[in-house]
């Protein structure tokens, strides 16, 4: 089945669900129709119109998990990513409270519990949170996000890998990661890079009629519906939500590739210069930290964020959600 043979969308989006801005425009077009639009002043890029969430639950109820499980090479090739992304985080904090939003098979729990985190997941689906939780020995929390009576102010570190770009509201994460975390906290992001060298390249050849059946692959529009550089993502963390951006870099230890990272002498060579130019890499990783001098009562409402002051009618997402308002 496409991405599209059974798709229903919403109706379209009139604003960047990020910033708010009114100035979108159509950017590209992949080979099932989806209909990718750009915000001409943040530049992220998105599906519009998106998916509906009757349409998203119907996907995700077949979508499969990565599992321990899998193939020894990619299961040893995933535990070296995860200890090498929480040895970057632990350049910036030392091991605390821990928490992986849409941690599937809980891997990186157990990574950062031998590091000597407290670690904790969440996962949408109940099934899985339940099997991580029995597996890994740790909470593992399921169900509606933003419906969980979460503790503000408490975690050192949440971590998101590969998730940002699934949810049709990542503005409404990104903002309450900001709530949960402890000043000086920080949130880890891993996500596919849209401005990489490949995925410019796809890019531009779809547009030029040289990709046929296949153009805009690249997007994932399956099960993708934001795609960021880390640029973009970086610059909105900052100016959006009221994080310090602490590191941006190529993520070659991620991906399916059937090798061990650093098996071969031009992969030890090379992993360090792929980590610094993130553009050769189809993934990147970043850390953001919430500021030392941030209230502890105060939220990362994107209302108090410099785009505010240029559109003083936009509707705060937190109004009416008394459940994470609570301490
Ligand atoms: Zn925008």
């Amino acid at each position: 089945m496409t991405a599209t043979s059974a798709a229903t969308f919403d109706q379209p989006l009139t604003a960047c669900p990020m910033c708010r801005s009114k100035r979108i425009g159509d950017f590209d077009v992949d080979y099932c129709g989806v209909l990718i639009s750009r915000c001409r002043d943040c530049r992220l890029l998105f599906m519009n119109p998106q998916f509906t969430d009757a349409h998203l639950a119907e996907f995700y109820s077949h979508y499969k998990p990565n599992d321990v499980a899998r193939d020894p090479v990619i299961a040893l090739r995933r535990q070296m990513s995860k200890a090498d992304n929480l040895a970057l985080i632990e350049r910036f904090v030392r091991p605390g409270r821990f928490l992986s939003i849409g941690c599937g098979d809980g891997l990186e729990l157990d990574s950062a519990q031998q590091r000597g985190w407290n670690a904790e997941g969440f996962d949408v689906d109940e099934a899985s949170a339940r099997r991580a939780s029995a597996r890994t020995s740790r909470p593992i929390r399921w169900g509606d996000f933003f419906e969980l009576d979460w503790p503000l102010n408490r975690y050192d570190c949440v971590y998101m890998d590969q998730v940002l770009e699934h949810p049709k509201n990542p503005q409404d994460y990104l903002a309450l990661v900001y709530r949960l975390l402890r000043p000086g906290g920080v949130l880890f992001i891993g996500c596919p890079n849209i401005a990489s060298v490949s995925s410019t390249w796809k890019g531009w050849a779809g547009r030029l009629g040289l990709k046929r059946g296949r153009r805009g692959r690249h997007y994932d529009t399956s099960h993708h519906l934001f795609y960021y550089s880390p640029r973009v993502l970086g610059n909105l963390a900052e100016r959006q939500f009221g994080y310090e951006v602490l590191a941006s870099e190529g993520d070659p230890l991620n991906g399916r590739k059937p090798s061990v990272p650093g098996s071969t002498l031009l992969d030890r060579m090379t992993l360090g210069l792929r980590k610094k130019l993130p553009f050769l890499e189809s993934t990147f990783r970043a850390v953001y930290r919430k500021p030392m001098t941030a209230s502890v009562t105060a939220s990362a409402s994107i209302d108090n964020a410099p785009h505010e002051l240029r559109h003083p009618t936009r509707p705060n997402p937190w109004r009416g959600a008394p459940a994470l308002t609570r301490q």
